[in-house]
């Protein structure tokens, strides 16, 4: 997983494309590379860190109108300047930038090695750019066709751009995402995600599986990558301008993310597609299964997504976490529907078991944010979630725009869709007065009343615990903090063994029928001097700490959420984490 970015225009290109990878940020900030076209001559720099650190190589003082530049989550090699891309071929004829991982690399490598290449690098990157120099060097073809045939050598998702020293762009796209964008100025620009270009980008095309893309002097063009030919190119509006993406008055994305919740799930009411709804409910109603799935927190939005199908709809819902599915793929059948939350719509794991529903003919509904995606454009229900941006690492707008969105899917198949939404939408409401309330500060003290607690245990039921599982989450990436999530139930069999006084443990308490089931957990703590601290709409005279969050409905759980990514978030300021960028955690891993 990376972020890509190329520009060609009248602009200061090195600049576009360090704006361009800023943006991209999110998505690999271990190192970072620029290179740029100065009188026919490339010129690259480097750096381990965040983007535009420690620019000392004098880079981009001249005015370059080409340029490529890469931010990188290293998958194969140490985090080094050495590593980081682009990657010079021998000659420094072209520099070549990759997203994604060569599975064959080694197989590949030591072909390379016996004709005499020599690696400077410990990427499997570099072995591309060496398998182009030898395929066009051998078969005596152009760069562009030398980088189509090394490229169906590939196997995995790749997705590489290349700089040639003529000033020609090429960009070859396989799993990994690629989106070409233009405005009137006629700038053209290549990048992984739409919402990176800058907001005089008006019109995009969004690149599918083995195309190449090709910008030189004359504009850009389309090929197949198997036969070569050109193809159109379908240009498409771009709605979400990329001059959105600010902190506005917070000192953290996480925090102002945070905080646009009532906003968010007002959208995931107000823009729900109902004329789409129909169209599932027509797919759910042939299905014999439905299953949800995602990875990391969507994998917890894809289980409460589950839990409302079977308890407000009634249906036979399965959900699956997605580097865990292998062993359901016999099972899907021509009828079945897979359900996917995603905030990128490019997760690898989850793409892998898609294509196993797909080659069952079995149907994808799909509910993302990033326009244009791979998840998106495969699903024949695509849904999206509208949130704006979401820039910090860790999702939390998007995670709630998901457990509304299958919320509302539950009741519109049960019948009471226009209840829910008004429920919705007084949730909406009701979230806005509970953050104008104490709250905040209540979970700001209590944060640094537990700075240096080392372990933390969750527990709920039923949707509470699927709530306790994204608290779990939020805890370990955002303040590096080892947290353990359980179903309250499952206390007495394993982790009553770890109680003794001073341990702490948050208690996701329902109000309704599950209320006493948790409660006894809350007693078996408290019982071996453990410290509960209560996330509840009541209070309980067993709670240390209490924080109130408003009652409504089935979606009370959704809102036991907010007091964990606030803790979360509060826990990793103080103890001076970085918020927006965890450490070792990429936004979207488009990597297996
Ligand atoms: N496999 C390449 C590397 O380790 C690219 C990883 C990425 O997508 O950032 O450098």
């Amino acid at each position: 997983m990376c972020g890509i970015f190329g520009y060609i225009g009248n602009n200061d290109a090195f600049k576009v494309v360090l704006g361009g990878l800023t943006r991209l940020e999110y998505r690999g900030y271990d190192s970072w590379g620029i290179s740029t076209l100065i009188n026919q001559s490339i010129n690259t720099i480097k750096s381990v860190g965040s983007i535009g650190s420690s620019i000392t190589d004098g880079a981009g003082k001249q005015k370059a109108k080409v340029a490529i530049g890469h931010t990188r989550w290293a998958t194969h090699g140490g985090v080094s300047k050495n590593n980081a891309h682009p990657h010079a071929s021998t000659d420094n004829s072209f520099v070549l930038a990759q997203n994604g991982i060569f599975e064959n690399f080694l197989e590949v490598k030591k072909e390379l090695s016996e004709k005499g290449f020599k690696f400077i690098s410990e990427t499997d990157t570099e072995v591309i750019v060496c398998l182009i120099e030898d395929i066009k060097k051998n078969k005596n073809l152009s760069l562009k066709d030398a980088a189509r045939e090394a490229f169906k050598r590939l196997e995995g998702r790749n997705t590489i751009i290349i700089l040639d020293k003529n000033g020609t762009i090429y960009a070859v796209k396989n799993g990994s995402p690629l989106v070409l964008g233009t405005n009137d100025a006629h700038e053209y620009y290549l990048s992984s995600d739409a919402l990176s270009f800058s907001d005089t980008v008006s019109k995009i095309v969004v690149i599918e599986n083995f195309q190449l893309v090709e910008i030189g002097g004359n504009g850009p063009k389309l090929f197949d990558v198997q036969n070569g030919k050109q193809l159109s190119l379908s240009w498409q509006n771009l709605e979400i301008a990329g001059g959105e993406i600010s902190k506005g008055n917070f000192e953290h994305f996480m925090l102002k993310e945070i905080r646009e919740q009532p906003e968010t799930i007002k959208i995931a009411v107000q823009m729900l597609d109902e004329d789409m709804l129909g169209k599932l409910k027509k797919s759910i109603n042939k299905s014999t299964t439905v299953y949800t799935i995602g990875s990391g927190t969507a994998g917890v939005a894809a289980a409460l997504g589950a839990i409302y199908l079977r308890k407000i709809a009634k249906i036979n819902a399965i959900s699956l976490i997605g580097a865990e599915a292998n062993e359901y793929y016999n099972l899907f059948k021509p009828d079945d529907l897979i359900i996917v939350p995603s905030q990128s719509g490019e997760t690898a794991d989850v793409l892998e078991t898609l294509e196993a529903v797909k080659a069952k003919n079995a149907k994808i509904a799909s509910f993302i944010n990033m326009p244009g995606s791979t998840i998106s454009r495969i699903s024949q229900f695509p849904f999206m979630a509208n949130a704006g941006p979401e820039i910090a690492v860790a999702t939390t707008k998007i995670f709630t725009s998901q457990a509304v969105w299958f919320y509302l899917l539950a009741n519109f198949l049960n019948g009471t869709l226009e209840q829910a939404k008004e429920i919705a939408l007084k949730t909406s409401g009701k979230l806005e007065d509970w953050f104008n309330s104490d709250a905040l500060g209540k979970i700001e003290n209590l944060a640094e009343e537990i700075i240096n607690e080392e372990d933390l245990y969750l527990f709920g039921k039923s949707e509470y615990y699927q709530i306790a599982r994204e608290g779990m989450i939020k805890l370990i990436e955002v303040a590096n903090i080892h947290a353990h999530a359980l179903p309250s139930g499952d206390l007495k069999h394993y982790v009553i063994a770890m109680i003794q006084p001073k341990v702490h443990a948050i208690a996701l308490v329902p109000d309704g029928d599950l209320r006493s089931d948790v409660l006894n957990a809350v007693g078996q703590i408290k019982t071996r001097g453990g410290t509960i601290i209560g996330i509840s709409p009541a209070s309980h005279s067993e709670f240390d700490y209490f924080i109130e969050i408003p009652k409504s409905g089935d979606l009370t759980a959704v809102l036991a959420v907010m007091p964990l990514q606030l803790l979360a978030y509060y826990l990793a300021l103080k103890r001076k984490k970085p918020i927006d960028k965890p450490r070792n955690i990429a936004k979207s891993v488009t990597v297996k």
